[in-house]
């Protein structure tokens, strides 16, 4: 089956072409500026990239431009668009009403809906992508992946804020998190790697990029991540602060004249290795500034590391213990002296760093020594991919319903 994956934000929109057996990328690429002006990015598989602008004055007309390059006639990978077999969203947040991905009927898109409160900026855009692909692809099957959802699992005491309870029952206010549908890819992988079941093992996924949340799962299941009510708590992130007292949110606003508006646009947008470095969000640009003696950048290297060691180490006690810790996303995936400034210093918990190993980019490697304690691995993600399989999933079962399988 083909699957068409879409990645909707509020003016942009990414997608992807997956043949679900061979689970092969036939095309991707990237509508941005979606109700400004409009460009479109396409590359079908092995050849070149085109780019070009185009009016995309909503994301309806997007996704029918979208749909229109992948039947070109010179570029395209379809004859038609019956040939898209199911198309798989990724949704932000689920709140606690899906632990799973789900067919998107109508009754589950309100219930989405219900949740846009818990992420105003990025859930609407979702349904707006969905509604627009459900306009142009009537009788083909949607399925929505959460990036909250594989995070359900998480016991009470992980989930629940120190706060009156009452605004848990009134308004569900407590820890989600996200990157959900990567958690579980990679840590599905490491099972696999390894030869072993997920039941059987402890892992504690770093996944590092713009966004960056680390996730405990132990036997299978998450049991704690760092990301919040929102992506705005853990790490020190590109853009992002990550945890800190949020008393400071009532001092900067008094100190800077700032209402709690524009405080928290600083808190999301400004802060960060950003914010602290005031060189870049881009670790790449960072470790250059650092290599020619700037202090900042070193300094917001060093603080990233230490707060990805400081939750390294939280949830080998939340699970009383660690047998892999695996790394991911752009700077896991591809920054080496990330890793190394991270893993080199486990070895409270028998974890043995291998320095020559490490230096791999955006490849499956064991970066410890075989008489490591725990195992340390570099597993590259692919979200996109566990959209492809879940939709699959959800869509074969459907027709196996209904066939009375
Ligand atoms: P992601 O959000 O997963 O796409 O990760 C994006 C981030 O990964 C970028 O902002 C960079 O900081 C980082 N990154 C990507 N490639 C490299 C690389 N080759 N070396 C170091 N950092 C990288």
């Amino acid at each position: 089956m083909k699957v068409l994956v879409i990645n909707c934000g509020s003016s942009s929109l990414k997608y992807q072409v997956i043949d679900s057996e061979t689970e092969v990328v036939l095309a991707k690429g990237l509508c941005e500026r979606i109700g400004i002006d409009g460009v479109l990015t396409y590359q079908p598989a092995g050849k070149d990239k085109i780019k070009y602008e185009a009016a995309m004055p909503a994301h309806k007309e997007a996704v029918s431009l979208v749909l229109k390059q992948l039947m070109d006639p010179e570029t395209g990978v379809i004859a038609s668009v019956d040939e898209i077999g199911a198309v798989g969203h990724r949704m932000v947040h689920g709140g606690e009403k899906f632990a799973c991905s789900t067919l998107l009927t109508q009754e589950v898109l309100d219930t989405v809906a219900s949740c846009n409160d818990l992420a105003p900026l990025h859930n609407p855009p979702t349904l707006v992508g969905v509604a627009a692909c459900k306009e142009l692809m009537p009788t083909t099957p949607m399925v929505g992946v959460f990036d909250t959802a594989f995070h359900q699992t998480m016991p009470a005491e992980a989930y629940i804020y120190g706060l009156p309870y009452e605004y848990y029952e009134k308004y569900a206010v407590r820890r989600y998190g996200f990157h959900g549908t990567s958690h579980k890819f990679v840590s599905q992988r490491v099972a696999e790697i390894l030869g072993k079941k997920p039941e059987d093992l402890n892992i504690i996924v770093c996944h590092l990029g713009n966004g960056s949340s680390i996730s405990a799962v132990k036997g299978g299941k998450c049991v704690d991540t760092s990301m919040g009510l929102t992506p705005l708590e853990g790490l020190i992130m590109g853009t992002r602060s990550g945890d800190i007292d949020p008393t400071i949110i009532e001092f900067i606003a008094h100190k800077e004249n700032m209402t709690l508006e524009e405080v928290m646009t600083v808190i999301n947008k400004k802060s960060g290795v950003q914010g602290l470095s005031g060189v870049s969000s881009d670790f790449r640009d960072l470790a250059a500034a650092a290599a020619e003696g700037n202090a900042r950048a070193q300094l917001a290297l060093d603080a990233f590391a230490y707060r990805v060691r400081k939750y390294i180490g939280s949830y080998a006690a939340a699970m009383d213990g660690v047998d892999v810790i695996a790394f991911t996303a752009g700077i896991g995936e591809n920054d080496t002296a990330v890793r190394a400034a991270v893993a080199s210093k486990l070895g409270y918990l028998g974890a043995k760093f291998d320095a020559e190993a490490n230096n791999v980019r955006g490849e499956e490697a064991t970066i410890s020594t075989p008489d490591s304690k725990v195992t340390l691995m570099v597993v590259p993600t692919n979200e996109e991919l566990a959209i492809c399989r879940d939709t699959v999933e959800i869509v074969t079962n459907m027709v196996e319903e209904a066939v009375g399988k």
